[in-house]
Order: structure tokens, then C-alpha cells, then sequence
């Protein structure tokens, strides 16, 4: 298979929409084995209370189990809860557990709040390295995402190629440029992935088209199909790379995989890593 060079800087990459159900848990786990499979180290961070990411990527997060909860709450250190998927010595994951969902009130009397992400991951990368941490992040614009955003470099925006597929968008693209201002100069939008996708209706095609034109520089060319392989993998705690590495659903992860580090290799001049 390919495999890819990579260059020893970082990529924080979170990925939002504050609508449930467009892909951002899917493609936040595929994303991750996909670029693991091709050489990646790859963290995913699950800051969703639900624990899907956890869930698919194979991780045990019952209410007992360390989580990204303890790291924001408790100030526990990253590096102590974070598993190793069965996938892939490669994979690597934050878990979330059900505590998580009160964390969203909690933060609010917290000092530094919004920040308590970053220190968490800027003290784990100064001791261990990873090419990737991708952060899935819960359906709202609350402190748990606030915190996604104040950490990352870059956010990655899955659009399902559906009806009202724009709605809601300028809303994320609007809170991305307050975090931009106020709590992370460095946070970029860098990549639109469809999801998804079913070309034999001509929605999802001006759907697509519609996209591209609005945001022609960051619409990877990969668009992910609608598959059943991919919605069933997660129930068998796998992403759908290992569940069914042939599927048409594997094939199109592991290529935006290619074609995210490929982009990030073109815009190496840009601020984009750190
Ligand atoms: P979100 O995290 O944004 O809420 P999910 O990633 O959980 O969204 O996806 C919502 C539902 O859509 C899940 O049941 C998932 O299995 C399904 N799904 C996501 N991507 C695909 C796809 N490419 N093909 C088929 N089903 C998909
Ligand atoms: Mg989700």
C-alpha cells in the first residue's frame, strides 16, 4: 500500500458542525485509521459525551474507565488515558464516558476554561509525538467544542450532501472566526469533506457543486460514498478500514486520508501545524 512521509510537525485537526448526524464521528474514526494505515501516529480525542469514536475505534469507556473527562475536569494528565485501538499500534485514542456530559456545565466555573484542552495536549506533545490528533467533537457550539477549537490548528467541516446541507454554516464559520480572534490565532478552516454522498440523485450533485463553489480551495476532491459497510463497522468496534478494507466506503477514507497530507504538504508554508 502507499505509504507517505511524514514531516515531524503536528496537525490538530477538529472536526465540527454543530448539526448531529453529518459524519463528523464516522469521519473523524476513517480519517484516523485511514492515515494510520498509510504510516500516520494518529491520537483521536472523543469530546462527544455519546463515546461513538470511542466505540468504533474498539475502546472500552464505561463510566470507570480514565477519560478526556478526568483531563479536563481533574487536570490528569493526557498520557494517562489515553488506550491503544486493536486496529493499530498506530491508533490511539482519548476516551469519552458518560461523566463527560456533565462536563459542559462544570467547565463554566473552571479557571482558564476554555483553554484546558490545549494545555492538556500542548504538555502531552512535548513529550510524545504524533502526526495527527483528530478531535471529534459534539453536535453544539458549547465549552466542550470551545475547547476543540482553542486547541486545534485546523477545522475540518464533514457536510452530508442532503438537503439543508448549508444551514447552519455561516453559523460555524462565524464562531470559528470569534475563536480565531479571541482564543486561538492560529485556527484555520482547512478542509470540507462530502459525506455521504449518493451520485445517483441529482440533489446530492448540486449539493456538491454548490459547495464547491462557496469554498472551491477546501473541498478535498475525495467525496465519501454512502455505504452500509461503512454504518455497520461501528458495531462491530471497528472503523470500516478494518472491517472491510475493499469496501468502496475504506477505499474513499484512506484516499482523503492521502489527499489531506498531500494538501498539508502544499501549504507548508502556511501556518498550518505546529
Ligand atoms: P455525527 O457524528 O455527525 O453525529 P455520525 O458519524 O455518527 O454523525 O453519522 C451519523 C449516521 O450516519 C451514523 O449512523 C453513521 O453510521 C451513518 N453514516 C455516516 N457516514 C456514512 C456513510 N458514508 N455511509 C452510510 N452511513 C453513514
Ligand atoms: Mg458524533
Amino acid at each position: 500500500g502507499v505509504q507517505v512521509e511524514f514531516d515531524g510537525t503536528t496537525r490538530v485537526v477538529t472536526v465540527s458542525n454543530q448539526k448531529g448526524g453529518v459524519g463528523k464521528t464516522t469521519t473523524t474514526v476513517n480519517l484516523a485509521a485511514g492515515l494510520a494505515s498509510i504510516g500516520a501516529r494518529v491520537l483521536v480525542i472523543d469530546l462527544d459525551p455519546q463515546g461513538n469514536a470511542s466505540t468504533a475505534l474498539g475502546i472500552p469507556h464505561s463510566a470507570d474507565v480514565a477519560s478526556i473527562y478526568d483531563v479536563l475536569i481533574d487536570e490528569e494528565p493526557l498520557a494517562d488515558v489515553i488506550q491503544t485501538s486493536p486496529e493499530s499500534e498506530n491508533l490511539l485514542c482519548a476516551p469519552s464516558t458518560i461523566h463527560l456530559a456533565g462536563a459542559e456545565i462544570e467547565l463554566v466555573s473552571q479557571v482558564a476554561r476554555e483553554h484546558r484542552l490545549r494545555t492538556a495536549l500542548d504538555t502531552y506533545l512535548s513529550e510524545n509525538h504524533v502526526d495527527f490528533v483528530f478531535i471529534d467533537c459534539p453536535p453544539s457550539l458549547g465549552l466542550l467544542t470551545i475547547n476543540a477549537f482553542t486547541a486545534a490548528t485546523e477545522v475540518l467541516i464533514p457536510i452530508q450532501c442532503e438537503y439543508y446541507a448549508l444551514e447552519g454554516l455561516s453559523q460555524l464559520l462565524g464562531s470559528v472566526t470569534m475563536i480565531q480572534k479571541h482564543l486561538n490565532t492560529s485556527l484555520h478552516l482547512s478542509t470540507i469533506l462530502l459525506t455521504m454522498y449518493d451520485g445517483r440523485t441529482r440533489l446530492a450533485q448540486q449539493v456538491a457543486d454548490e459547495v464547491r463553489t462557496h469554498f472551491p480551495e477546501r473541498v478535498l476532491t475525495t467525496v465519501i460514498p454512502r455505504s452500509v459497510r461503512v454504518s455497520e463497522a461501528p458495531s462491530f468496534g471497528q472503523t470500516v478500514i478494518a472491517y472491510d478494507g475493499q469496501s468502496a466506503g475504506a477505499v474513499a477514507y484512506r484516499e482523503a486520508a492521502v489527499e489531506i497530507v498531500r494538501r498539508g504538504h502544499e501549504q507548508k508554508s502556511h501556518e498550518g501545524a505546529r
